[in-house]
């Protein structure tokens, strides 16, 4: 073979393999669904979440009415907000009530139920997650820690499941511990004997608990009570990120409670503040779903106040860049193995 000839021949080579690269690339590429790559071998490396529940908060307990021109307050706000969030992407509502003449917090039953009746009546379908976090606080009085101080708000363990026992939400939350909660002489009061006899109340009720880890012990206890038979398979966790003084949002907080869930358990994770939406890129890497909302974050950018359909669209753009897709009530419906309610 002539030298020139030769040479050509090693080119057309080249260029052929460059320009069959990409193919050969492409079918290697993992099918994330399966967690196999398509010439049959599994990968070593668990992938992220490619079908995430969005969650979104929409009004929260907090002091926040004031600091924000539109925190959803009355009864019809919340539902409104509800049913905002679901349009925008959002699989699960969680949901508070208000004080309609205060914007503070409250546990009354009645509001809860014109919530519910609201949602349930729309054309929207979402997955009603009621709180039953509230009812927990104890202010350490200023001259005597015995005597509760101005903000407290301490009920028993059934008191604080009154509304989920009238409504029979699909989920509700239950806080799997006590915590130093805010920066001054406020707890959060959650011993184990209150969880024990709430989770066995929710159990018979049917309802999916949504245990609130708020930081490493509350997840250990968690599985203490899953082994003590309380709470039905796949449990469901939120690591809930960020909020003084619990476990800090970050990566390693949010890894340390995602390594530690039993198998086959369910876990989503959401920071608050500025770190609400890197924790949803954090939470679908790890490989598990997100919460957004006003509970939990005020502002969608610097100085731009959010709406709860505003973060949940956000949090859906970025879980649909990483590749992945946000799910319908009725796919997390099942993932959870909730019971549907009329
Ligand atoms: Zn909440």
């Amino acid at each position: 073979m002539k030298k020139r000839t030769k040479k050509l021949l090693t080119l057309l080579v080249a260029l052929l393999s460059y320009s069959v690269m990409p193919l050969a690339r492409a079918d290697m590429r993992c099918d994330r669904r399966t967690n196999i790559l398509r010439g049959g071998q599994e990968l070593d490396f668990p992938l992220m979440n490619s079908d995430v529940i969005i969650t979104c908060a929409v009004t929260g307990a907090g002091d926040t009415a004031g600091k924000h021109p539109a925190i959803p307050v009355t009864p019809a706000q919340i539902a409104d907000a509800a049913i905002e969030a679901a349009r925008a992407g959002a699989a699960v509502a969680h949901i508070h009530v208000r004080n309609p003449d205060t914007g503070k917090f409250s546990r009354d039953p009645n509001l809860y139920a014109e919530v519910v009746e609201r949602i349930r009546a729309s054309d929207t379908d979402v997955i009603i997650n009621l709180t039953a976090g509230m009812g927990g606080d104890f202010q350490l009085g200023d001259t005597d820690p015995k005597i509760a101080g101005p903000g407290t708000d301490l009920v028993g363990p059934l008191e604080r499941l009154v509304h989920v026992e009238r409504l029979l939400p699909e989920i509700c939350t239950l806080d799997c511990g006590t915590l130093n909660f805010g920066d001054g002489n406020m707890i959060y009061i959650s011993t184990p004997d209150y969880l024990r006899a709430g989770a066995r109340r929710i159990q018979e009720l049917g309802v999916k608990p949504e245990l609130e880890i708020f930081d490493t012990g509350h997840l250990w206890f968690a599985k203490q009570m899953l082994a003590e038979g309380l709470l039905d398979a796949p449990p469901l966790f939120q690591f809930c990120l960020g909020i003084p003084w619990g476990a800090p949002a970050d990566t390693i907080s949010m890894k340390a409670m995602a390594d530690n869930v039993p198998p086959g358990a369910i876990w989503a994770g959401f920071g608050i503040g500025r770190s609400q939406m890197p924790m949803v890129a954090q939470a679908v890497i790890l490989g598990g779903h997100v919460r957004v909302g006003l509970e939990d974050n005020l502002y969608l950018d610097r100085g731009v106040f959010a709406s709860n359909g505003s973060l949940v669209d956000r949090a859906r753009k970025i879980i649909e860049l990483m590749g992945a897709r946000a799910v319908t009530p009725a796919e997390a419906r099942r993932k959870l193995g909730l019971k549907a309610r009329p």
